[in-house]
């Protein structure tokens, strides 16, 4: 993992009076037309303060862990710690990162459920205790590396296996011999995890998982064990909509299950949810192609008027590169069109974006429908910021440079961080803020 970290004097840019996220891509965009036109990404971190407000507003009762995966850059990191989050880690890298940023060990979760053994005495040198398991194999690791761990048990949800095709978590049936053994082995438990991806539209899945982890609670009551943490996972997109959603679904089960007098904390990993709308990537269109439609499909070139065209842009990045999440699975939503001299209402066609490397896998969005663009024009992908861009992937080529990330925070945000009571001298420490424009 290769932080911002390692890359000095990053710059914030403060965002004063009306200046808008709109009007510095308008900027940077003007500055990459006089040099080479590459990508570039703006990172709006005055979306995490409003995220973490509305999550105060919303699901206040539910303790907010932060999954590092999601984005690790240094800044998310930075602000979300000064904001008081926990954090969820995969392995001893994530760990030292969080640690450097000053959380506090008993702030974070050591997830995942096939841990490296060095990583797990790595964890219990540094006080890292909350670790999630969900089978023998794992336990014994832990129990011969982490006298002083304390585990939260995965159990399996039907939305996470329909989504994954592979199960993670077990079944309540193997959460009863897991719990068995892990009393044989003097291994404390504390509580239990579960996770609903935010693809899963159904919120029955929630009484399921909810039922379940109660289950789980009274089996480990019932062996003599303290069971006082419950994880509900992430699975929040980022809207406003979707979390009070899903609160309105939780919240009665919460009651039924887990009533407030238990004295049972309940935590979420809400990932996609802090950072997703913080992150916008601007890239430009380098090539062109149309085709239209005969009796045969389509084909290149000779268009007759009647002909409805559809195009092929080539981007300067691709799958390779910015779109990595692409070849993960993820679907990359249609972007905007960075604005252009023609005003008005402009028609649309069928449109493929395809990245530069001439691969057949290169594609990053099948049919969307756009203006007719020519090369030289910029596309804007907004939601970027769980999309990867912040930690080269296995298919990035390591040899290209990592697009730059601008820093913008709007003044009224930067001084609702103060009152928030974010550390701001800690964000100095990693930026150099000055006034955008300057
Ligand atoms: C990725 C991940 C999350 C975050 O999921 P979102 O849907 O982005 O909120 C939460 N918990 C764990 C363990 C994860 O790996």
């Amino acid at each position: 993992m290769k932080g911002l970290a390692d890359e000095p004097n990053h710059i914030l840019e403060l965002l004063g009076g009306g200046t808008t996220l709109e009007d510095v891509i308008d900027g940077h965009v003007q500055e990459q037309a006089l040099v080479e036109k590459s990508v570039f990404v703006v990172a709006d971190l005055g979306v995490l303060l409003r995220q973490h407000v509305m999550w105060q507003q919303t699901a206040s009762q539910l303790t907010a862990y932060y999954p590092v995966k999601s984005n690790c850059s240094p800044a998310v990191i930075q602000v979300l710690a000064s904001l008081g989050l926990g954090f969820v880690c995969a392995n001893k890298g994530e760990i030292s990162l969080v640690l450097d940023h000053g959380v506090p060990p008993e702030n974070i979760i050591f997830s995942g459920v096939c841990k490296q053994l060095s990583h797990i005495k790595y964890a219990a040198k540094n006080g890292v205790d909350l670790l999630v398991c969900d089978n023998e194999t794992e336990l014994c690791k832990i129990a011969r590396s982490h006298p002083s761990a304390k585990l939260l048990v995965q159990v399996t949800t039907w939305a996470q296996a329909a989504e994954t095709s592979m199960a993670f978590g077990c079944s309540l049936k193997s959460c009863r011999r897991l719990l068995e053994a892990a009393r044989a082995l003097g291994v404390q438990v504390v509580g239990a995890t579960f996770h609903i991806p935010a693809s899963c539209k159904d919120l029955q899945a929630y009484s399921h998982a909810l039922s379940d982890a109660r289950c789980v609670f009274d089996m480990g009551v019932e062996l003599g064990y303290s069971m006082s943490i419950l994880d509900i996972g992430g699975g929040f997109s980022g809207s406003d909509y979707q979390l009070k959603q899903v609160m309105s679904a939780v919240q009665p089960l919460l009651e039924a299950y887990f009533p407030s007098m238990s004295g049972v904390q309940v935590i979420a990993e809400p990932g996609s949810y802090f950072v997703s709308s913080a992150f916008t990537l601007a890239v430009n269109v380098i090539g062109k192609k149309v085709f239209g439609r005969d009796w045969s499909g389509l084909v290149q070139g000779d268009l007759t008027p009647d002909d409805e065209p559809e195009f092929l842009y080539y981007l300067n990045d691709g799958v390779y590169g910015s779109f990595s999440s692409k070849l993960l699975g993820s679907t990359i939503p249609a972007p905007a069109v960075h604005k252009r001299a023609s005003p008005g209402v402009e028609p649309v066609f069928s449109s493929s974006l395809q990245g530069p490397s001439l691969d057949i896998l290169d594609h990053v969005v099948e049919h969307c429908l756009l203006p007719e663009l020519l090369p030289g024009d910029w596309l804007v992908f907004h939601n970027m910021g769980a999309a990867g861009l912040d930690s080269p992937s296995t298919f990035t080529d390591a040899s290209a440079p990592r697009p730059p990330v601008y820093y913008v925070v709007s003044t009224a945000d930067w001084y609702e961080m103060q009152e928030a009571g974010v550390d701001l001298g800690d964000i100095m420490k990693t930026f150099s803020l000055v006034q955008y424009g300057a």
